[in-house]
């Protein structure tokens, strides 16, 4: 960076010092052509006045190069000459110069030389016996202006040059040294200055960002090993069960009166490994965002028809009633997710109930959302319990809740599901009289 700014103001400076030369060369060539023309008229009346005192003979003692000196007739032919031979010089009178002069008494012009190697300027006097005297001389042109100041102009320049050079390394690092100094762990600590204070806060913004991501990223290591500790927790029970009962009968230590409910015991632990199991799926599939499933119109009601009647033959073996009332409501949603929602609240509202108890599934069509409620009349929550029953593994009552086959992530399930689609889960509930889970699933 310091490189590129230091290039940049180095060019930047090199470009301005050479436009301001030829602009300077420029007015300074238009001002020595004023001179020039100001030193030719008065010489050119000087040489008049003398031709005029001493005629032929003022011209002929003049040194020929300093400048080329002209005599002209009233007829244009060309009386004397101080470089060529006037015989055989050609008639004079349609130089603009002599025009001019043999007309208003002083006439100038300029232009190439017959050879075209320089630019000459010419000066013309009439004489008071109506001869003219002219004067002819090179013009400064911008480059012998150049040549003639190259010197001191090389020195100016490269003096000029590395000023530039020196300043543009000193401002370059001078404009970088602030950043470099920043204090990248507290970037607002310093506001000496406001050019790069919006550079410090976003600096600041995205410290904070990283602060925060990394403490999500420790919460959710934290979750994942309480989460397969959990798992391994969960599965190593019926694990030891099973393989217990299995080495008690490979040893023919079962009696057979005993078998039936041995049998029973190992067909209820396997269930709840499998329950497990198929819980852990359904909790992955759903935090999962790449297989993220695609979302259409779902009835809200006919869905809760489905749990209902998968639920049946449960609540009449455990002696509890299930009833559902309420409206048909369309929300966009994934269909087995709302399936799952229904389910999983209708599952523990009868395995958390007393037998000859109820449950009552109620939909009900509200102008922005699809409001579902499952009211039971089973053991309740205590109230400090509300928010902890949805963490994952959370069990009111462990061994009761084992007793009846729950795996502890149930509600996690349908909180997930909930979110998903935007909605709002909450629980009111008295303990030993029932509880009622209200869930809210925005229609659009
Ligand atoms: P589980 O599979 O153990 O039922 P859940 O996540 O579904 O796990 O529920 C978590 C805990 O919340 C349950 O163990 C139970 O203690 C309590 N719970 C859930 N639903 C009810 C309910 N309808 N009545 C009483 N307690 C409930």
């Amino acid at each position: 960076m310091t490189k590129r700014i230091f290039a940049s103001i180095g060019t930047v400076a090199i470009l301005v010092f050479l436009a301001s030369l030829i602009l300077i060369l420029t007015v300074l060539q238009g001002y020595y052509s004023n001179v020039q023309k100001e030193q030719m008229k008065l010489q050119t009346s000087l040489v008049a006045e003398g031709v005029e005192l001493s005629g032929i003979e003022y011209l002929k003692q003049l040194a020929p190069e300093e400048h080329r000196i002209t005599w002209i007739s009233p007829d244009g032919k060309v009386l004397y000459d101080t470089v060529n031979d006037e015989t055989g010089m050609e008639n004079h009178m349609d130089r603009e110069e002599v025009k001019e002069a043999f007309a208003d008494g002083y006439g100038e012009s300029s232009r190439m030389s017959s050879t075209m190697t320089r630019k000459l300027f010419y000066s013309a006097k009439k004489l008071n016996d109506g001869t003219v005297i002219r004067v002819a001389d090179a013009r400064y042109s911008i480059w012998l202006l150049l040549f003639g100041i190259l010197q001191p102009l090389l020195l100016v320049s490269v003096f000029a040059i590395l000023i530039s050079l020196f300043l543009a390394h000193r401002l370059s690092k001078r404009i970088v040294d602030p950043i470099n100094q920043l204090d990248l762990d507290h970037p607002l600590e310093t506001n000496d200055y406001p050019e790069i204070y919006p550079l410090q806060k976003r600096l600041a913004k995205q410290q904070e960002q990283i602060a925060k991501d990394k403490e999500k990223l420790e919460s959710m290591s934290i979750m994942r090993r309480d989460f397969t500790a959990n798992v391994s927790h969960e599965l190593k029970t019926p694990i030891q069960t099973i393989s217990g009962y299995a080495e008690l009968m490979q040893n023919g230590m079962v009696e057979s009166e005993d078998l039936p409910r041995v049998a029973d015991r190992l067909y209820s632990e396997s269930r709840r490994m499998s329950q497990l199991v198929e819980d852990i799926l359904e909790l992955s599939q759903l935090e999962s965002e790449v297989d993220a499933p695609s979302k259409e119109a779902v009835d809200v009601y006919a869905a809760a028809q489905n749990a209902v009647e998968s639920l049946a033959f449960q609540a009449e073996q455990s002696d509890v009633t299930l009833e559902l009332t309420g409206d048909h409501v369309e929300i966009i949603g994934v269909p087995e997710q709302i399936y799952t929602i229904l389910y999983n609240l209708c599952d523990n509202a009868i395995r958390y109930n007393r037998p000859g108890g109820s449950v009552t599934v109620r939909v009900a069509n509200e102008p922005v959302e699809a409001v579902i409620e499952v009211t039971d009349t089973g053991i309740g929550i205590p109230e400090e319990d509300y928010d902890r029953i949805f963490e994952r593994f959370y069990q009111v009552d462990k061994s009761h809740s084992r007793e009846v086959g729950g795996t502890g992530l149930g509600l996690s399930i349908v909180k997930h599901a909930v979110g998903t689609h935007n909605g709002t889960i909450r629980v009111e509930s008295v303990e030993n009289a029932g509880s009622t889970f209200t869930v809210t699933l925005p229609k659009a």
